[in-house]
């Protein structure tokens, strides 16, 4: 089945169709007529490869998910020589891997001086640093492996929401290249319109070393060099339950059991009860993205003129960019507080769209879609061996570079290799009392934190007005 076909399927589980979308949403004159409730990425993918869908009694190595995660694992004991099974619910890819916004930052979210806090200022440094590595091996690894997925070091623009925040973040940009090497350069508000075609925000900061990439391109390469590896992918295979036994594990699968020496689960935002330990331990939060229809190429180079992605300094991240042939803007955050239905997170995207770039009034919109990141309740990735299973997790929205290098690095150390040790080893990894994996507390959470966001960006855009009335008086 074709992820497009999968991904109607889901809209027409949650009690809509995409026609019945149409038909709902065709008077506003919001949505194009061919409108798809499934991620834009979709659109110019090639046929997916056959798999064969029955399940080997045995594997050296079985990994539960088949994301960049679990992809990148595989690929590595695979080559390594271990013979590989990768089980996913759905298809290959189902997950974030195929619907995220494609953008690459340098992926770890507390600053240095927290975690200098919590660790030392050496292990914070690399943990740091791993971010940096990760950025820089996913390069290497798309352009050595030949994988055609628009990688391009577009840099990023972050923009401040308030000028408190710009000064906040050009003092963070400055400490951040002194001690860690990171290149950035401030834009002020008086500038903006050099990277960006709206008076919605107060400056910026530009890292031009940050990426985008064509998500599911991405995904689908992976996918063929593990195959060739000689991974067996097993898709519409849900993993049940993990048995210990003597000589390792049973899983139990909708497709029979297999038995394995070594299991790694990779199954980030989508983590279930399979594994009770960690669906303690990670927060699943829905992200949700649309996509605009095509649009003139000159109104697109006049909104993002260098061509950059762009994350802004609210607490409820808006993020967004041109798509990479720069005839659309793709353009993700959260706009509710509980989770929703892309049909009616769709217009609500729109919307906030529209306040950041009003040249976008008229613009309908093509595709919405979301998925479920993993946050932590520390904001850290983790990755480890918990009762003999391994697992990479939890990256807070910012899994591209991250869950393929610490996938990857989680294949090494299947493997037994030093090289995959990584400075996110052994940390500790919190979960809060009666938490089981449902984040009741969330709809609170983003609700207060949505309202302080558009507190503080009226209370800044009223002063602004007031100081402009203030020196147009003679
Ligand atoms: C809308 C959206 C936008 C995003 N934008 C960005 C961005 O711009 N930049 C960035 O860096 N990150 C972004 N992310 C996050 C990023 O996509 C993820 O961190 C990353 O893809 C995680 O990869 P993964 O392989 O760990 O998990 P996933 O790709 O989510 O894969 C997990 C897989 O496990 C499978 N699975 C779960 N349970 C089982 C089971 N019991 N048996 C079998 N299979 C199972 C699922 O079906 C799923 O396919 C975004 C995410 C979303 C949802």
């Amino acid at each position: 089945m074709a992820l497009s076909q999968a991904w109607n399927e889901e809209a027409e589980a949650s009690g809509q169709t995409q026609s019945s979308v149409l038909r709902d949403r065709h008077a506003d004159g919001l949505f194009t007529d061919d409108f798809k409730q499934s991620a834009y990425w979709l659109d110019d993918l090639a046929a997916p490869p056959p798999l064969p869908e029955d399940l080997p009694a045995s594997a050296e190595v079985v990994i539960v998910g088949s994301g960049y995660s679990g992809l990148h694992a595989a690929l590595e004991t695979a080559r390594g020589g271990r013979e590989t099974v990768v089980l996913e619910a759905k298809d290959p890819g189902w997950g974030c891997s195929s619907r995220n916004g494609g953008h690459i930052s340098s992926s770890v979210k507390p600053s240095l001086d927290s975690l200098s806090r919590r660790f030392g200022s050496e292990r914070a440094l690399a943990v740091r640093g791993e971010g940096t590595k990760a950025l820089d091996w996913i390069e290497e690894f798309v352009t050595g492996e030949d994988i055609a997925c628009d990688f391009r070091r577009v840099g990023r623009f972050h923009a401040a929401h308030t000028p408190a925040h710009y000064d906040r973040i050009a003092r963070s940009a400055d400490r951040v290249s002194r001690e860690e090497g990171i290149e950035s350069f401030t834009v002020p508000r008086g500038e903006q319109h050099s990277e960006l075609g709206s008076d919605f925000y107060f400056g910026g900061v530009v890292y031009p070393r940050y990426a985008s990439l064509h998500p599911a391109k991405y995904h689908r390469g992976l996918l063929d060099k593990a195959l060739a590896a000689g991974v067996r992918v097993v898709p519409h295979c849900t993993a049940l339950s993990i048995i210990p036994r003597n000589d390792g594990f049973e899983i139990v699968t909708t497709r029979g059991s297999i038995r394995t020496r070594e299991i790694a689960v990779a199954t980030n935002g989508y983590t279930t009860g399979l594994t009770p330990w960690l669906q303690r331990r990670v927060i699943p939060i829905g992200s949700y993205v649309i996509a605009t229809e095509p649009l003139p190429l000159d109104l697109v180079e006049r909104l993002f003129p260098t061509g950059r992605i762009v994350a802004d300094t609210r607490r409820v991240v808006y993020y967004y960019g041109p798509s990479p042939d720069r005839r659309r803007v793709v353009f993700g955050g959260r706009v509710s507080s509980g989770e929703t239905d892309p049909k009616l997170s769709g217009p609500l995207l729109h919307q906030e769209l529209v306040r950041i770039f009003p040249a976008l009034a008229g613009t309908k919109i093509s595709h919405s879609w979301n998925g479920f990141v993993a946050y932590t309740f520390d904001e850290m990735v983790h990755c480890g061996c918990h009762d003999g299973i391994h697992y990479t997790m939890g990256y807070c929205g910012s899994g591209v570079s991250m869950a393929s290098y610490l996938g990857m690095r989680m294949g090494q150390r299947i493997l037994g290799r030093d090289e995959g040790r990584t400075a996110f080893d052994d940390l500790p990894f919190p979960t809060r009392p009666l938490y089981r994996g449902k984040p009741w507390f969330l709809p609170a959470a983003v609700a207060w934190y949505r309202f302080r966001d558009r507190l503080e960006w009226r209370r800044a855009t009223a002063r602004d007005r007031k100081s402009d009335q203030t020196a147009r008086v003679p």
